[in-house]
């Protein structure tokens, strides 16, 4: 009976100790998350009403995320998803995405005492300073600039610091990961030309490529172009997992060979492949990771408010210390610990924005009007529109002109 009692006290009383410790360290060095749905949650609950009395982020509830969680969380930086369905595509994506844009703004200049907006990696540092929470503006899905570099310069000048090259659809210029399924279509084999070009132009402002949704093709074609180390927000390693959306072993040795950040996903269907999972098994994934792309390539994308399912011991944003606590006791040192909470993004940042270059010109290049899809576009700026319909228009009103002749 004495032992018994003896070797639990020992588990619980090291338990705690780990705890204790995760604490301590995230006190100093507090988690940067890479990918939260918080703003799709205010869009569909209260239609992106802030003021609504439900909507009140100190008691919000029914969500994985609110200001209480955070702080509990020891949530030091956050990128909101600005996030619009595919189902936007070709429609009304561009406007939605800046209503959720501006959505994430009002929610700073609402709780300034809690959310610092952020643009830059030392904004990040500042944040940590002041104990508040740096809030960062990532676009989930290419569909979001309409083919256009116009509107994604527009959407840096907003202050969008990442952007997922495609959602769950393809775009006309980049395949998602339902290629690599079997249910959609290679369209553009990895990049399009013009898909090159928004690499390129995402490179020159300083905006972080994000290859979490596309296919792998798309993944490879960017490691091997981008000047700058890329994230992918919210995907975990397709080795434990075996799901699309999940990071394959040859990609995480490209991840390791451009000093690029996997931030991991906490979404049960990526974690164990199942309906259930647990904190243990993410867990899993931050340690292949780790043991395969390198210390320096993990992070957290926990996919907050984005998703149904959970692990155990994960329910919300408030229980990063235990997982931290977690990989403490599978012997991640102090340093490793640190890296994968803060430090990876922000060189993976700092790097992106040496890449970046405002006293270049900015690329005037345009997507053909004929690889734009939907209806709802008209012709204006695309003059290579008109020439290509003159040779067909011309001879059809001369034949049109002769006939009448004839008669
Ligand atoms: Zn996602």
């Amino acid at each position: 009976m004495w032992i018994w009692w003896f070797w639990s006290c020992l588990a619980l009383c090291t338990a705690d100790e780990y705890r204790d410790q995760a604490v301590r360290i995230m006190s100093e060095v507090p988690l940067i998350d890479g990918h939260n749905d918080l703003p799709w949650q205010i869009l569909t609950k209260f239609q992106g009403k802030l003021q609504d009395q439900k909507a009140n982020l100190t008691y919000l509830e029914g969500t994985h995320t609110n200001i209480p969680k955070l702080k509990k969380g020891f949530v030091g930086g956050q990128f909101w998803s600005a996030y619009v369905p595919c189902d936007t595509q070709n429609k009304d994506a561009v406007k939605k995405t800046l209503e959720q844009i501006d959505l994430i703004h009002r929610m700073c200049q609402m709780y300034p005492e809690t959310f610092m907006y952020a643009t830059r990696s030392s904004d990040i540092r500042q944040a940590f300073t002041q104990k508040k929470v740096a809030s960062l503006i990532g676009v989930e899905g290419g569909h979001s600039i309409d083919s256009s570099l116009g509107v994604l310069r527009t959407m840096y000048s907003l202050g969008m610091r990442y952007m997922t090259l495609t959602h769950s659809c393809n775009t006309p210029w980049a395949d998602n990961w339902l290629v690599d399924k079997g249910n959609d279509k290679a369209q553009s084999n990895g990049l399009s030309l013009f898909g090159k070009e928004v690499v390129k132009e995402m490179n020159r402002l300083g905006v972080m490529i994000d290859l979490s949704h596309v296919s792998e093709a798309t993944m490879k074609a960017v490691l091997n172009l981008s000047q700058a180390p890329v994230i992918f927000s919210h995907s975990s390693a397709y080795r434990l997992c075996a799901h699309k959306r999940n990071v394959p072993d040859n990609i995480l040795q490209m991840v390791n060979k451009t000093r690029s950040l996997v931030m991991v996903n906490f979404y049960n269907d990526y974690v164990s492949c199942k309906k259930d999972a647990n904190l243990s098994q993410v867990a899993d994934h931050l340690d292949y990771i780790k043991n395969t792309a390198g210390p320096g390539a993990v992070g957290f994308g926990g996919d907050y408010d984005g998703v149904e399912n959970v692990p155990t011991g994960l329910e919300d944003v408030s229980t990063y210390p235990d997982l931290i606590a977690e990989l403490l006791r599978r012997k991640w040192t102090v340093t490793e610990v640190k890296d994968a909470l803060a430090y990876n993004l922000l060189r993976v940042f700092e790097e992106v924005e040496k890449v970046s270059n405002h006293s270049a010109l900015p690329n005037e290049n345009r997507i053909t009007y004929t690889e734009l899809e939907g209806n709802c576009k008209t012709h204006f700026g695309f003059p290579d529109h008109s020439h290509q319909h003159l040779p067909g228009v011309l001879p059809a009103v001369l034949t049109f002109l002769l006939s009448l002749w004839l008669l």
